[in-house]
C-alpha cells in the first residue's frame, strides 16, 4: 500500500493501530493527512486530496466571473429565480406570466457587460433594475435603474404571492405564518423561495445603544442582585 496514489495522495504510512485503517498520505499540495482505507478506495467519491481539490473546484466555480460576490450577481440570480423558479412567491408575476430572460444573459458575464456598458451601475442603493415596458422580458433595451418600483411596491399592499400552487394576499399569509410584514416583502424583493420566507423567523438585530449597555452594567456592579434579571432580559430582547 505504501507508496501508492490516490488522486493527488500518496500513501506514506500505514497505521495499523487504528480500527479503520487509516492511511497517512501525503498530498502534492504539501499537507500530510490520515485517510480512512475504504474512503480512498471508495468507488462513487473517493478521496483524492487532502480538500485542496475541493476548494480549488469550488473557488474556480466562483472566479470563472470573479463576480460572485457584486451585487449585480445578485440582481441576476434573484431575476433568475422570479422568471424560472415556479416556486418563488413572486413567480406569478414574471416567469408565470411569460416573463424570461434574455438568451444571451443566461450567461451571467453578458448580462453584467451589458449592464455596466449600456445603463452603468446602480446609480443608488435605493435604485433597482426595472423592465421599461412591463410586458416584455430581460432583454436588451428593456432595462433601466429606477427607484419607482420600488415605490410602488411598498405602497401595493394588494400583493399576491403563490403558495402551494395558491395564490394568496401576502398581509393574509404573513399573518397566518407569523411572519413580520415588512420582513416578508424584503425576503421577496430578495428573491426567496416562498417556503423559505415562511419557515425562517425573523430575526430582530439589536439595536446598537452602547449608552444603555453602560448603564445596565454600572447597575449591577453596584447592585449585584440586579445583574441575573437584568441579563435574562437581555437575553430575552436578543433571542426574540
Ligand atoms: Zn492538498
Amino acid at each position: 500500500m505504501i507508496g501508492k496514489q490516490f488522486g493527488r495522495l500518496t500513501v506514506i504510512q500505514e497505521d495499523k493501530e487504528s480500527v479503520r485503517k487509516k492511511l497517512h498520505c501525503s498530498c502534492t499540495c504539501g499537507k500530510s493527512v490520515s485517510v480512512r482505507k475504504d474512503a480512498l478506495e471508495s468507488k462513487s467519491e473517493p478521496t483524492q486530496s487532502c480538500g485542496c481539490l475541493q476548494k480549488e473546484i469550488i473557488s474556480k466555480r466562483c472566479r470563472k466571473h470573479y463576480l460572485c460576490n457584486h451585487y449585480l450577481y445578485k440582481i441576476w440570480k434573484s431575476i433568475r429565480q422570479r422568471c424560472y423558479n415556479s416556486n418563488n412567491a413572486n413567480f406569478h408575476n414574471y416567469g408565470g406570466r411569460g416573463i424570461k430572460l434574455h438568451k444571451s444573459w443566461h450567461n451571467f458575464q453578458n448580462f453584467y457587460i451589458y449592464v455596466v456598458e449600456t445603463i452603468g451601475f446602480k446609480p443608488t442603493i435605493k435604485h433597482s433594475i426595472d423592465r421599461i415596458d412591463n410586458n416584455k422580458g430581460y432583454r436588451p433595451g428593456n432595462l433601466r435603474w429606477s427607484i419607482q418600483k420600488e415605490q410602488m411596491f411598498n405602497i401595493r399592499t394588494n400583493m399576491l404571492v403563490t403558495y402551494k400552487s395558491k395564490k394568496y394576499r401576502a398581509q393574509v399569509l404573513a399573518k397566518e405564518f407569523d411572519i413580520n410584514y415588512d420582513a416578508f416583502r424584503s425576503r421577496i424583493r430578495m428573491g426567496w423561495p416562498i417556503e423559505k420566507i415562511l419557515t425562517t423567523p425573523v430575526k430582530y438585530r439589536t439595536p446598537k445603544t452602547p449608552k444603555k449597555l453602560d448603564v445596565l452594567s454600572l447597575v449591577s456592579k453596584s447592585h449585584p442582585s440586579c445583574r441575573t434579571t437584568l441579563s435574562v432580559r437581555q437575553q430575552d430582547h436578543e433571542s426574540s
